[in-house]
């Protein structure tokens, strides 16, 4: 195989367990983010890396600086990196797959190997089995739980789903391309990203064409197309050079309704949806909705004539999981569910106070510029660590600098002061409550210590809750969505503290996170909880989540009035209490 055929991917993959092996042999760290840095860059980029590295214009992409350049080229012209097969020669083969196990990490896999003389992960999985990992210093019967748990059969399969925040960009890119082709009526993505589910195995575009050759043209001749898939009479398959496989299906406009409606899914809503039609004597699928008795077919241009013709109004894309939207459907009785221009405000961000990349003027200039009424700053509390957190006296001189800043923007727009403080292991919080009271909001979360028992995670964040300068539970879950799993927590038992703590929930638009997660939202709203939805962003660019936390909130049948940032300051203020 010709080298220059490496897509972005399998070079990503490259310099992604550069890191890795770096990290197990306990680099510095800034190496190790560099590499990583690098190999996110790689993967995401449009164009093609291997275009790139010929034209000389790969350190053009972010985090792409000589050094890396070169050894792209290096792995382009050679079919390898040099200090990567030294690294390679150096480590056990299983030693990366073991160190991505949630609540391992490299240190401990480095020490699994090298104490317990293992080589491949069929040997790990002996050793946790025969009980033999517990025996080393620091380690229990709980890493041995982990490490079956996570070399489960399967266990990596949600890894290999993608996030719908590297999803959803790529398909709104094809689609208004795709738009400019004349053949092209209409465009829209389809399946689990239109549904906004938090990841997704592929991307699906749904397009009416007057000309299917036209369109398919116009289609591959797009630049992150690496290669196509396959082809059929009215679709065509591509891959991109993130490894991404997209499917055009294309139709005369006239069905367009009917495709996307069976495309957008999910199944258990169309098996459902199916189910209620034949009752009424009626037979849907993606080319009409067929009377059975007369053999008549309706063929819908538009998605809402398919939901009419079924009796039932519209159905939002995100409540179509089969989870009681079509009953509801029937009966008129669906939720208003909360919208993104309804939201006022944002009140979990960074600056470069703690880990943000952007200065606390640049965030507040580019929340004003989204149109927001109010921001609360919430950089870190100290025991966050690598000295990223604000200190008692960092925090007081923050505040001083908000207030400042605060008086000019007035009365246009509000700039609170607050903080995002750590939960310690035994629930206090990392400021006194001295410091908290001279807030305007408190965001209060979990970064450490996942791995408790469901009672003491429980116990951890109820006692939280009980603080009451505590305003927000951030993410609180802490899941990492494909790299750790949400802490073991009573989620019932955690909504009803908030709600009798009068504690605002928080969900986060962290494409990562979406933490508390659609399901959670639904249990949090029937309770009466009151939510909020924040970007937690660490940069100018991550303002722009928002839509995937709003359509969290949206999966999770939240209306305006659940959501408490949809309120102007003033009223929110009140609803905060004292
Ligand atoms: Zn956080
Ligand atoms: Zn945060």
């Amino acid at each position: 195989m010709s080298s220059e055929q490496l897509s972005n991917a399998a070079i990503a993959d490259r310099f992604e367990l550069m890191a890795d092996l770096l990290e197990l042999e306990g680099a510095v760290v800034y190496r190790v983010l560099a590499y990583r840095r690098a190999a996110k860059s790689l993967r995401e980029t449009a164009e093609s890396v291997a275009r790139l590295s010929s034209e000389g214009r790969l350190t053009t992409l972010p985090g792409v600086g000589e050094t890396i350049a070169a050894k792209v080229a290096e792995l382009l012209g050679s079919g390898e990196i040099a200090a990567l097969d030294k690294l390679i020669k150096r480590n056990p083969p299983g030693a990366t797959t073991v160190m991505r196990i949630p609540g391992i990490g490299p240190k401990t896999a480095r020490r699994i190997f090298t104490e317990l003389e293992l080589e491949t992960v069929d040997q790990v999985r002996e050793a946790a089995e025969a009980k033999r990992i517990r025996v080393l210093g620091g380690m229990g019967e709980k890493t041995e739980e982990a490490i079956l748990e996570g070399l489960k059969d399967g266990a990596a399969g949600a890894a290999r789903r993608t996030s719908i925040g590297r999803l959803l960009p790529l398909a709104e890119r094809i689609v208004q391309e795709l738009g400019r082709c004349d053949a092209v009526v209409r465009c829209e993505p389809a399946g689990s990203i239109r549904r906004f589910a938090e990841t997704g195995k592929d991307i699906d575009i749904v397009a009416a064409v007057t000309n299917r050759l036209t369109a398919s043209e116009a289609f591959v001749a797009q630049d992150w197309v690496a290669d196509v898939a396959s082809r059929g009479d009215n679709r065509i398959a591509a891959v991109a050079h993130d490894g991404t496989i997209v499917e055009l299906r294309m139709v005369p406009p006239k069905v367009f309704g009917n495709l996307l409606q069976h495309l957008t899914g999910s199944k258990h809503h169309n098996v459902a949806l199916r189910e209620a039609a034949v009752r009424a004597g009626l037979k849907v699928s993606e080319y009409g909705i067929e009377e059975v008795e007369t053999g008549d077919v309706l063929a819908c241009e538009h998605e809402s004539e398919v939901y009419a013709r079924l009796g039932m109004t519209w159905i939002p894309p995100e409540l179509r999981e089969n989870r009681g939207e079509i009953e509801a459907a029937r009966k008129g009785s669906l939720p208003a569910l909360v919208e993104i221009g309804q939201i006022r405000g944002d009140l979990h961000m960074h600056t470069d106070w703690s880990d943000g990349k952007a200065t606390l003027e640049k965030m507040v200039e580019a929340a004003r510029a989204r149109g927001y009424g109010y921001v609360n700053v919430t950089d870190h509390s100290p025991s966050v660590g690598f000295g990223m957190g604000l200190d008692a006296g960092r925090l007081r001189d923050q505040v001083e600098r908000v207030r400042t800043l605060a008086e000019k923007l007035a009365p246009d727009f509000t700039l609170l002061a607050g903080a995002e403080v750590d939960i310690l292991r035994d629930g206090s919080l990392d400021y006194s409550d001295e410091l908290l009271s001279e807030l305007d909001v408190v965001v209060a979360s979990v970064h450490a210590s996942h791995r408790l028992s469901s009672a003491d995670q429980t116990k951890r964040i109820s006692a939280a809750l009980e603080n009451p300068h505590v305003d927000i539970l951030g993410h609180p879950t802490g899941r990492r969505i494909g790299t750790r799993e949400p802490n073991p927590l009573d989620i019932e038992a955690v909504i009803a503290k908030a709600v009798e703590t009068r504690t605002i929930i928080e969900v986060s638009s962290q494409p990562e996170r979406l933490d508390l997660r659609d399901t959670h939202v639904r249990l949090a709203v029937d309770a009466g909880a009151r939510l909020v939805v924040n970007t937690d962003a660490h940069s100018v660019a991550a303002l722009d989540y928002l839509r995937f936390g709003v359509a969290t909130a949206r999966r999770g049948w939240a209306t305006a009035a659940d959501i408490m940032n949809t309120r102007e300051w003033p009223e929110l203020k009140a609803e905060l209490g004292p």
